[in-house]
């Protein structure tokens, strides 16, 4: 039955599919069976909503009811005074954030090497430090044998 749904979406379209879901007496029903969840006054489009990807995503994490928006769209937040909203926000902001750091990261990170690699040729910070090390001892090594100006 949910094959045969999917293809009456695919066949139809978003603005047609209601009319012709309501022509198939038998896959119009299995949807409102589907559906059962929803409260009474739940319009077609979302009962098929949710009978194609379950009802979780019709109650919030707080136990109210979701706004549906449209098919190709599924819900929108509850009510703006929900705690649940702000809840998302912060989840979201914290991915956000999570993401901007890690591309921070990576950038610095990059930035590094390419200051590595300009100033010692080579891009592994052991071996840099290696280098370095050796130049300082070249360095001192040099400054000892040349006797001091003046
Ligand atoms: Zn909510």
């Amino acid at each position: 039955m949910r094959e045969q749904l999917v293809s009456l979406i695919e066949r139809s379209s978003l603005h047609r599919y209601i009319r012709d879901l309501k022509k198939n007496a038998e896959l119009l029903e299995w949807v409102v069976a589907q559906s059962s969840a929803l409260p009474p006054e739940a319009k077609l489009s979302e009962r098929v909503y949710v009978a194609l990807h379950g009802i979780e995503e019709a109650v919030c994490k707080r136990g109210k009811r979701k706004t549906f928006n449209a098919l190709n769209k599924g819900y929108r937040f509850c009510a703006p005074a929900c705690e649940c909203r702000r809840e998302e926000h912060s989840r979201m902001m914290g991915a956000h954030m999570a993401a901007i750091d890690g591309i921070e990261r990576t950038r610095r990170r990059t930035k590094w090497r390419e200051t590595l690699t300009q100033r010692y040729g080579q891009e592994n910070p052991m071996r840099v430090t290696d280098i370095r090390a050796r130049k300082l001892r070249t360095e001192a090594a040099r400054r000892d044998k040349t006797p001091p100006a003046e």
